[in-house]
């Protein structure tokens, strides 16, 4: 069992409050005895021992802190055209679970104008995946950007762009193995403009297929990833 707590402090005990120990002491019932790590969120895990419960918080003995192992050698980032709140979580809670630095929403010329991100929601989505899938630092989900902030990112970093309508750019022969940082750029469900393929290309972005069928975007997303992981080596362990 894993629970998030910005701000620690140090010291050798640590209380869950608030939604941490409803969660801790009613919904999963722990007990004093049992075993939880505490993330800090910045890549340090605790382990921790229940020393009691009272009613608004559980108490814990911290028995070692250790930098956390869940964290990618390789920092990417995901820009992700704005789509439906519903699949714009799917992408966030897959692509923390893949070990995702950060993810920043653009908004392109073909983006859906009438949806509204509720942020909160996806920070809220990108804890509970770091809960669930050992990691220890949380994603950073910045606020949308327009096209051109991403040609100024992709110009400054190492971007794999999946282009639909690309035919020959092939993504293992893309991916560079000797980069620290990285970034995917994925189009919105209307697609990207072959004006906009031209920027980005030109910026730098290496513009790559993902084969002969079109995926949604967030299928995209979590497909360029995983090839991407994959090819630097996250999955040798
Ligand atoms: N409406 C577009 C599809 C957009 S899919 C059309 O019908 O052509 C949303 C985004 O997912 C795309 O902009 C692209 O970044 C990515 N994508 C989907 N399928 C892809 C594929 N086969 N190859 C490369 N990128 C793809």
């Amino acid at each position: 069992m894993r629970f998030y707590m910005p701000n620690i402090a140090g010291g050798t005990v640590l209380e869950l409050t608030g939604d941490a120990h409803t969660h801790a002491a009613y919904a999963l019932r722990i007990r004093i005895g049992d075993y939880l790590t505490v993330f800090d969120g910045k890549g340090k895990d605790y382990s921790c021992k229940v020393k009691d419960i009272k009613k608004d918080r559980t108490v814990l003995d911290v028995l070692s802190v250790t930098e956390n192992v869940g964290e990618p050698k390789i920092s990417v980032t995901l820009y992700l055209s704005v789509i439906k709140q519903d699949r714009f979580e799917l992408a966030v809670q897959k692509a923390t679970e893949l070990g995702i630095a950060g993810i920043t929403p653009v908004n392109s010329a073909y983006t859906q104008k009438n949806i509204s991100l509720n942020y909160d929601r996806l920070r809220k989505i990108a804890v509970s995946a770091c809960e669930q899938c050992g990691r220890s630092r949380i994603p950073v989900i910045e606020n949308a950007i327009d096209f051109d902030t991403l040609l100024k990112h992709v110009s400054e970093t190492y971007t794999i762009f999946p282009w639909e309508r690309e035919m020959h750019g092939d993504l293992k022969s893309a991916i560079d193995k000797t980069q620290t940082e990285a970034a995917v750029f994925i189009g919105p469900e209307g697609g990207i403009t072959e004006e906009e393929k031209n920027k980005l290309t030109q910026a730098g972005a290496k513009c790559v297929t993902l084969g002969a069928r079109i995926l949604r975007a967030e299928t995209a997303a979590i497909s360029a990833l995983s090839v991407l992981y994959y090819e630097m080596g996250e999955w040798n362990l």
